[in-house]
């Protein structure tokens, strides 16, 4: 597996592609590449080591079909509120990544929480960044291999809107390396 797989609008992934090695997280029922749920694991006991509250997966691997789902419904919202198709498909495009250009189709990606805003109606929120757990993770992740992929910081080289819920397994090595560089994977595919 290819830890460092770059996956966007410009790199979509064929619709018949399937990680390797998927796991099942036996609590929240999300499967993710194995390695990846052992590291999230790991960060997550860190957490509590911490004093801070465990982690919570929301969304792990998501096959292409299913990302086709979440997009046709976006797409479906916006109709229903008055949009032409065209102007729907670009604004959902914005807010939900087109099938194949989900890198959580990649099995390496997670979207997490902590336990108490997990009952949230919509608990993936900005808000979460100014949590104590949510600024642990963005200064300790890199140490269990993962890195924030869409940072404020880096919205003009993503195109994609500041998730701070959403951490990309890359491997201690590379996440070191990204973290020192202060490069997201758009930039960091490019020197290495
Ligand atoms: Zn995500």
């Amino acid at each position: 597996m290819d830890l460092v797989k770059l996956v966007n609008k410009r790199n979509p992934l064929s619709s018949d592609f399937i990680p390797l090695f998927l796991k099942q997280d036996p609590i929240s029922k999300i499967w993710l590449c194995n390695e990846v749920l052992q590291a999230f694991n790991s960060m997550s006991t860190a957490l509590t080591a911490e004093h801070l509250e465990p982690l919570a997966l929301i969304s792990g691997y998501r096959p292409y079909d299913y990302q086709h789902q979440l997009y046709d419904r976006k797409v479906g919202f916006f109709i229903s509120h008055g949009l032409s198709e065209e102007a729907s498909r670009q604004k959902a495009g914005s807010i939900v990544a087109l099938p194949g250009c989900s890198e959580h189709q990649l099995g390496l990606a997670a979207d997490v929480t902590t336990f108490s805003m997990k009952q949230l109606e919509d608990p993936l929120t900005e808000a979460f960044a100014c949590t104590p757990e949510g600024i642990w993770l963005s200064q300790n992740a890199h140490h269990y291999g993962f890195v924030l992929r869409y940072p404020k910081d880096k919205m003009s080289i993503t195109e994609i809107t500041y998730e701070p819920w959403h951490y990309r397994y890359v491997g201690k090595q590379h996440a070191f390396s990204m973290y020192a560089l202060h490069m997201c994977l758009e930039e960091y595919v490019l020197i290495i």
